[in-house]
């Protein structure tokens, strides 16, 4: 579990995709810094509980709730059952995505319409209530200088084109107008709308690239500070970023990659 602190004391969170991976990591960072949080999962319920078992176990405060977030009709059902279960929401991240990988002449119109009906589409819906229950409850000045907090799970594959992986990365690219043009309309409501653009961070969704030492070698290329990225490493942004001390920043992408952005492939001259 991360290092305790206070700075999200008397705050309500929900997490999308919460039942492994980065999800999983920043809903125990959100606990450990003091909010209660909603561990959401899709299919996996055990994953789900035992989330919300560290949590509690480390004397956190936290629900699981199954919901598919490509279906509206399941994340409203969830934002309500957050909602009534903790009287209001004060942060939101929207983690959740998949890879459905293909080369590009052979992706069926199902694989690139999953991949958008969850990494876009799922984002969309979980902004849309999030946004709702922020503006209607407003400020509580005692609990948070903003209204709501938002944080949309992107990728480096926002800036960095992906070949074989172009439904991906398309949903991806999306994701940043979404969260910019949310932040534009959003920010007069005292809402801030930001995203965390992970590069090669060890969950199950990219195993097979640094699963064996051949692979996490090759990996390694690409990542100038040579050390591929934990779940907790977006955990910790994640906390601070949702926490006052960030309380200016909106509409900005952060990414948290150990440098793949900075075009490695240039650092012999190119
Ligand atoms: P992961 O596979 O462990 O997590 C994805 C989570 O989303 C899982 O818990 C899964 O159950 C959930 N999910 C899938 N479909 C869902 C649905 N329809 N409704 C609700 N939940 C659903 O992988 P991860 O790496 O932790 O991925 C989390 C996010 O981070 C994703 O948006 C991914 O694109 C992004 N990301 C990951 C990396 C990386 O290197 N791991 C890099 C950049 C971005």
């Amino acid at each position: 579990m991360p290092t305790p602190s206070t700075r999200l004391n008397g705050q309500f969170a929900l997490v999308t995709g919460a039942s492994s991976g980065i999800g999983a990591a920043v809903a125990k960072a959100l606990a450990a810094h003091g909010a209660a949080v909603a561990v959401n999962y899709s299919h996996d319920a055990d994953g789900g509980n035992a989330v919300v078992k560290e949590i509690t176990d480390a004397g956190g405060t936290a629900i699981a709730i199954g919901a598919d977030v490509s279906k509206e009709d399941q994340v409203q059902a969830m934002f309500q059952q957050a909602i009534e279960h903790f009287g209001t929401l004060h942060i939101v991240v929207s983690n959740a995505g998949i890879q459905v990988d293909s080369p590009f002449v052979e992706m069926k119109l199902e694989q690139w319409q999953k991949v958008i009906d969850v990494n876009l589409t799922g984002q969309f819906l979980v902004l849309r209530e999030a946004a709702r229950e922020f503006i209607k409850r407003g400020v509580q000045p005692d609990v948070s200088r903003a209204a709501g907090k938002i944080i949309c799970m992107s990728s480096v594959h926002e800036v960095i084109p992906w070949a074989g992986h172009v439904n991906y990365a398309t949903t991806k690219g999306g994701i940043m107008q979404l969260m910019k043009s949310t932040a534009q309309e959003l920010a007069p409501h005292k809402i801030r709308v930001n995203s965390i653009g992970p590069g090669a961070i060890k969950t199950p969704i990219n195993h097979d690239a640094w699963a064996t030492p051949e692979a996490e070698q090759k990996l390694l290329t690409l990542i100038p500070y040579n050390r591929v990225g934990d779940p907790a490493d977006i955990g910790s942004l994640a906390a601070w970023l949702v926490s006052d001390e960030a309380d200016y920043i909106t509409g900005q992408t952060i990414f948290m990659d150990g440098g793949m952005t900075l075009y490695p492939g240039f650092a012999t001259g190119g």
